[in-house]
């Protein structure tokens, strides 16, 4: 009765769901107890001190979002009117509106012709006396090529702010730094705890501070531009307005479901690499008979399963496709809209053509990818792609 390739046995497939363990209800529930529910009580200490010890990262601090966490970033490096700052043009909006709202002019840079990631080989010419900030994206929690990002910095005396939004637990294995966590390169890292993330506490972010001139004004900003974390840590008798700021602290109730979260990131990652890896052998002889571009994982870095992509070679290609798996019940999305033609900045954009933005922004398709995705449901999702490409 059924066509193999619509037999679900489950309700339509998400995109994305959250995956939490019984441990998010308890600990929520002793956050509220405790009566200590704003920032920086005893789950953002647990959860700071978990990411500086599970991964080196000098000094964290969890905000309200990673668009919070990149606001952030640019309020510390002191943009002033005028300053350009280099990113993708293939991102989120945050990426760029966080340096928007500091009067900095936004230089959008093409993806490398073979991943969507920030073309660091093209980067050079786009430098000028006003260049204060390179912000790479290591989209899907791949990374950037970062040797040549990090030499530019060096040489023309740039901050260097890492959009680590979807790098959780994903390393860089360039040769000159061994493996080191994404996130642990630039002066700043953010990453986002947002519920379309892989671990995830509703909304929520990290500022990562790497350098280390950096730590205490990120503490004043974070905290309305008040010394009240020194404070509150007993080194001074009163607080008072020390600098601008703004009000960037995760609620305790929110750390207590990042903290769930935490204690269950290997068992996260394990399942969404599963995932993964069974999209990309099931979609391989689809990739060889040239009908689609799987996703290029260079030897430098790894890949967290945050994401799963493959490209079509058109737009109409894509949506018929998308088409066809919703009527399968199996919702797959594209993803970013080019921010350097978008209806706010197209105006503001200098001309230059980035012709490897646009067509991930027209060829760009994700599939379902969660925690809680079972292999067989992967696989029927591979078939299912499969068949729309052998009509
Ligand atoms: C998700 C995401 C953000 C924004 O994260 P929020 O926590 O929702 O603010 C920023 N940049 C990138 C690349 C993202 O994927």
């Amino acid at each position: 009765m059924m066509h193999t390739d619509t037999a679900f046995s489950t309700p339509p497939v998400p995109f994305n769901k959250p995956f939490f363990s019984a441990k998010a209800q308890t600990y929520i529930a002793q956050a509220l107890a405790g009566g200590s529910v704003s920032g920086d009580g005893a789950f953002t200490k647990k959860c700071h001190a978990f990411f500086e010890s599970r991964y080196g990262f000098p000094k964290v601090l969890l905000t309200t979002s990673c668009t919070d966490a990149l606001e952030l970033a640019a309020l510390l490096i002191g943009l002033q009117a005028g300053d350009e700052v280099i990113m993708p043009s293939y991102t989120f909006v945050s990426t760029a509106n966080a340096f928007l709202l500091r009067g900095a002019k936004i230089v959008f840079a093409d993806s490398e012709p073979e991943r969507p990631h920030l073309d660091a080989s093209k980067l050079e010419p786009l430098i000028t006396p006003q260049t204060k900030a390179i912000v790479p994206v290591h989209y899907g929690g791949t990374a950037c090529e970062m040797e040549t990002i990090l030499a530019l910095a060096k040489r023309y005396d740039l901050f260097v702010i890492e959009d680590a939004a979807q790098s959780i637990d994903s390393f860089y294995n360039a040769p000159l730094h061994k493996s080191v966590p994404q996130g642990s390169l630039g002066h700043l890292s953010t990453f986002s705890f947002h519920e379309s993330k892989n671990i995830t506490s509703g909304e929520g972010g990290m500022l990562v501070i790497n350098d280390d001139r950096f730590q205490k004004r990120a503490e004043i900003i974070r905290e309305k531009g008040t010394n009240r974390s020194a404070f509150f840590r007993g080194e001074i008798d009163k607080y008072g307005w020390m600098d601008i700021g703004s009000s960037f602290l995760l609620s305790d109730i929110l750390a207590a479901c990042l903290y769930s979260q935490l204690e269950i990131l290997d068992d996260i990652q394990q399942r969404r690499r599963a995932v993964w890896q069974t999209y990309f052998e099931a979609l391989l002889p689809l990739e060889q008979a040239g009908r689609v571009r799987l996703p290029v994982v260079p030897t430098y870095t790894a890949q967290n399963g945050h994401l799963f992509y493959l490209l079509c070679h058109s737009l109409a290609e894509r949506t018929a496709l998308i088409e066809h798996l919703k009527r399968r019940g199996i919702n797959a999305v594209f993803h970013y809209q080019a921010l350097h033609v978008s209806p706010y900045f197209r105006a503001k954009h200098d001309g230059r053509p980035l012709p490897h933005a646009e067509r991930y922004t027209d060829c760009l398709v994700r599939l379902p990818l969660y925690a809680e995705l079972s292999l067989g449901d992967a696989s029927r999702i591979a078939e299912a792609v499969c068949a729309f490409f052998s009509r």
